[in-house]
């Protein structure tokens, strides 16, 4: 567990342009990224404020045995180092972002964000995602089983299942409407075409860091050593051909077609003035068992979520984003992030420095604070009213999701983990 120390003290300010109090990122935060400028191959930055740090151009400002793996197109070998090492990147970054006296050396390394393309952080080798939102579970499970919404297993183990790595893309990337089998409910058969009730799911990623063996679980003491940080993550589904296609074997082409990323990888470090203790269970729930039980104390995280949506005729007449949803991870999670990777790996499964988890859809138990249009619409039985005379219950071509996460308590500078958007474009052969 991550302990406090100077780089959360909230009195220190970097003496980069635009990284004081309000910005997603102050030097409280730094974030790992991978960009491309147009002028170099990708590589790692870390951002402050408005821009980039760019770690391969600060020559021998960081220690040696650092600098290849901070060299690298992808964060993985930086993460599977582990927490000593990422502690010690983060007092270094930090000394030289605060003090004045690195300005003249830095200065020329610093690029703005809004001239860089960033991409993928990690080459993902593989991505599983969860259902950890008891509020989520329960919603979606009303809808199939009104008077059995939750299965008997969910109390007792984080349930999960294998995506898709390869279909994990960066922030930004067009959503292409999926084509696919589906079956409405008064037809005799099944066709094939484009999806008609496409969705979000407003999910939190896990970087993993440091791997396991295979054969070598990871002790529920050790699983956020394994958690080298986090990010934002929209689970594109497609609901009417996961109704389809879900029985028995679960998720598949509903899911796999895209899966969008914040791009910046925000610390386990960073986060450490936001953990709190996790909400105890209701009364009558049962207890972990012995290998998901005492994860330290401090495992809910204390981040803030908030999803918006702009369709092309908001867009057109100038009207904001229209906010879906807002609410607080620690409110929506039944399961740690602890919890999810000891039971990823309590039967030997092995986690590899780079891998992506999903928690799953992070739902509130208040209207305000549903992370997919499923849950918002009723399963499309009560659309939503939109600024501008629109109504939706699932998305239309045009329409753009933008989900938002940040951190905030008192005696903390907040931080921010930037954004992960995606725009829904028309369907191959549409
Ligand atoms: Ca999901």
């Amino acid at each position: 567990m991550s302990a406090l120390d100077e780089t959360h003290d909230p009195g220190r300010i970097s003496w980069v342009d635009g990284a004081a109090l309000g910005s997603d990122f102050p030097v409280q935060n730094l974030p790992l990224g991978i960009f491309s400028d147009g002028k170099g191959q990708r590589r790692p930055g870390v951002a402050i404020g408005d821009f980039i740090l760019d770690l391969a151009a600060t020559g021998d400002l960081l220690d040696e045995s650092w600098r290849n793996d901070l060299a690298q197109p992808v964060l993985n070998a930086w993460l599977a180092r582990g927490t000593d090492d990422h502690r010690a990147l983060r007092q270094r970054l930090f000394e030289m972002l605060t003090n004045e006296r690195y300005r003249d050396d830095l200065e020329m390394s610093l690029i703005g964000q809004s001239e860089v393309r960033m991409h993928l952080p990690c080459l993902i080798g593989d991505y599983s995602d969860f259902y950890v939102g008891i509020h989520h579970a329960t919603n979606v499970g009303k809808q199939f089983r009104p008077d059995n919404p939750l299965l008997p297993n969910y109390k007792y183990l984080p349930i999960g299942y294998h995506g898709r790595a390869s279909s994990v893309r960066a922030s930004g990337e067009p959503v292409v409407r999926p084509n696919g089998q589906r079956k409405p409910p008064d037809a005799d058969a099944p066709e094939y075409g484009p999806s008609r009730r496409l969705d979000y799911e407003l999910e939190l990623g896990l970087w993993i860091g440091r791997g396991n063996d295979l054969g070598q679980p990871i002790p529920i003491a050790e699983a956020d050593e394994h958690i080298a940080g986090f990010c934002l993550l929209n689970d594109w589904s497609a609901r009417d051909l996961q109704a389809w296609e879900y029985q028995p074997l679960g998720p598949f082409l509903a899911k796999n077609f895209l899966t969008s990323v914040s791009p910046w990888v925000v610390t386990a470090e960073a986060l450490a003035p936001f953990r709190r203790p996790m909400p105890a269970r209701p009364e009558g729930d049962p207890e972990p068992l012995p290998y998901l039980a005492g994860d330290g104390g401090s495992a809910a995280l204390g981040i803030e979520l908030e999803v918006t949506l702009s369709t092309e005729k908001m867009r057109d007449a100038g009207l904001a984003p229209h906010r879906l949803s807002r609410g607080s991870a620690a409110a929506a999670m039944y399961w740690s992030a602890a919890q999810i990777v000891t039971h990823h790996a309590s039967n030997g499964c092995n986690l590899q420095p780079g891998d992506l988890i999903g928690t799953g859809t992070l739902s509130t138990d208040s209207d305000d604070g549903l992370g997919s249009l499923i849950e918002i619409s009723r399963g499309g039985k009560r659309p939503m009213a939109l600024p501008g005379g629109e109504t939706r219950s699932f998305l239309e071509d045009g329409d753009e999701i933008t989900l938002k996460a940040w951190c905030e308590r008192d005696g903390a500078v907040r931080i921010g983990f930037g954004e992960c958007v995606g725009r829904v474009v028309a369907a191959l052969g549409a």
